[in-house]
């Protein structure tokens, strides 16, 4: 089956052609790692692991390396540390703030059901050369100075825009129409408004390193570059991550590692998710329209918000609504009561083909329904096509007894109680008193309890 992706930069679905199908090699941006992310952040991450799954699938679950980055140096980081602990010297109170959001970053995206990232390199272990002879920040903004693509100016090392006849390209920009528009007040010691940061000096109370260019701290653009460079080499795969950030922040990854490498191209394809908005408003902290994985996962199980995620196709924007999330629920309590139980076989080629088709979740989850049926009143193989295609995919993490077992814990329903029930039943059945196993029934029903007779036995779960 051919696995067709859509490229931002030359803006078509093609065919995707490893470079090495022995080693295919993802780069998403990950987090700036200094408050909880919110839902709209969990969107690249489950998209790009629905996108791992798949490739790993298809290539061998050995052959894909996904680097995604954690971004641990940055202006609103020393901010947000500044302001927390204000007792302790700047370095430990960073790496405080840094340290525990990573960690709540790792604990969000797993109950999402996403798989950890091959490797996932801290831009601060790429600033400086390294022992290990991999990549790093400075000595790539030394190759930039020695070909002329970068100048000091202002105490600042500057990315060269003009020394790039394509730059622009991936946003579609023209350097010219850029400084047309542009306002003369930008800073006086760029010699373009679009030239850009990657390198900038420290004051002594603001984290840094020294370099060639005085004590300082790297641009954020420059930290991609170097770390997607050490991993993948200088030209890869796929390079991915939400739209917002095709310019400035792709276009300028782009321009450092074409420039520094002098290649063509930095990645093959570069894939752009859309934005989440909250009932229909941008999501934003100020106005209160905004929430974290976290407080979400306080009330819905993780599997949900993955669905909820996956029913918009990747590069649609998506309205993030408690309407929506309520489906997403029951079609997963209905999914588990279904499959959970069952072992894995062959995933379904249909949800295969909907997701080579540019990850078409959209159609993979109509598939997924179709296959339900077929499950539900069908024969052994396909319940195990119907959950091992659900596991590809990143569900039935759990059992069907804890899936149920959350669900009692929120309703406040006691099992024992229940159980004691459905044998009073099985019993009344056995001695054929219907009318009383009838009366059973209806007081589970009414407790909210829905129960299923099969050969093996009666099994139960609630009705939300
Ligand atoms: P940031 O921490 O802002 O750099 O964002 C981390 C990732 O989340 C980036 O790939 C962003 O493009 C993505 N992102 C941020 N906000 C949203 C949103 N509302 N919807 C979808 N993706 C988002
Ligand atoms: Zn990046």
């Amino acid at each position: 089956m051919e696995l067709r992706l859509y490229d931002t930069l030359t803006k078509e679905k093609r065919a995707f052609v490893p470079l090495d199908p022995a080693n295919v090699r993802m780069y998403v941006c990950g987090p700036t790692v200094y408050d909880f992310a919110h839902i709209g952040n969990a969107r690249p991450v489950i998209v790009f692991d629905v996108l791992f799954r798949l490739l790993r699938h298809v290539y061998g679950e050995g052959h894909v390396t996904y680097v995604r980055n954690i971004t641990d140096v940055d202006d609103k980081i020393n901010d947000r540390a500044a302001r927390d602990f204000p007792g302790l010297p700047l370095n430990e109170a960073i790496r405080k703030v840094t340290e525990k959001t990573a960690n709540q970053f790792h604990a969000d995206v797993a109950a999402l059901g996403c798989l950890p990232p091959t490797i996932e390199p801290r831009a601060t272990d790429f600033v400086l050369p390294r022992s290990d002879g991999k990549a790093d920040m400075v000595t790539l903004i030394k190759q930039l100075i020695a070909r002329g693509h970068a100048y000091e100016a202002g105490g600042e090392v500057l990315f060269d825009t003009q020394s790039m006849p394509d730059y622009g390209a991936l946003s579609g920009r023209k350097l010219d129409e850029q400084q047309a528009g542009a306002r003369i007040a930008v800073d006086a010691h760029k010699k373009q408004p679009t030239d850009f940061v990657l390198w900038k000096q420290s004051s002594d109370n603001e984290p840094g390193w020294e370099s060639p260019w005085g004590r300082g701290r790297p641009g954020w653009h420059i930290e991609c570059s170097a770390m997607s460079a050490a991993y993948l080499g200088d030209v890869f795969d796929i390079h991915g991550g939400g739209l917002d950030l095709i310019f400035p922040h792709h276009e300028n990854e782009i321009a450092q590692s074409r420039c520094a490498h002098g290649t063509p191209t930095m990645a093959n394809y570069w894939m752009h998710n859309g934005f989440l908005q909250i009932e229909g408003e941008k999501m934003s902290k100020s106005t209160g329209n905004f929430v974290t994985i976290n407080e979400l996962l306080a009330d819905w199980p993780g599997e949900v918000l993955r669905l909820n995620m996956l029913k918009t196709h990747y590069r649609s924007p998506i309205d993030w609504t408690l309407k929506g999330l309520e489906e997403s629920a029951k079609t997963l309590d209905d999914w588990y009561w279904v499959a959970a139980d069952i072992k894995s076989g062959q995933p379904s080629g249909a949800v295969i083909e909907a997701l080579s088709d540019d990850l078409n979740t959209p159609q993979m989850i109509a598939s997924l329904h179709g296959i339900r049926n077929s499950a539900a009143s069908g024969n052994d193989q396909d319940r195990e096509l119907f959950a091992s295609s659900l596991r590809l995919i990143g569900f039935l993490s759990e059992t069907a007894a804890a899936w149920n077992g959350r669900k009692q814990q929120a309703s406040g329903i006691d099992a024992k109680q229940i159980d004691s029930l459905i044998s009073d039943r099985t019993a009344a059945r056995a001695r054929k008193d219907f009318k009383e196993s009838d009366r059973i029934r209806d007081e589970l029903a009414a407790m909210g309890v829905v129960i299923k007779d099969s050969k093996e036995g009666t099994t139960w779960e609630i009705a939300r």
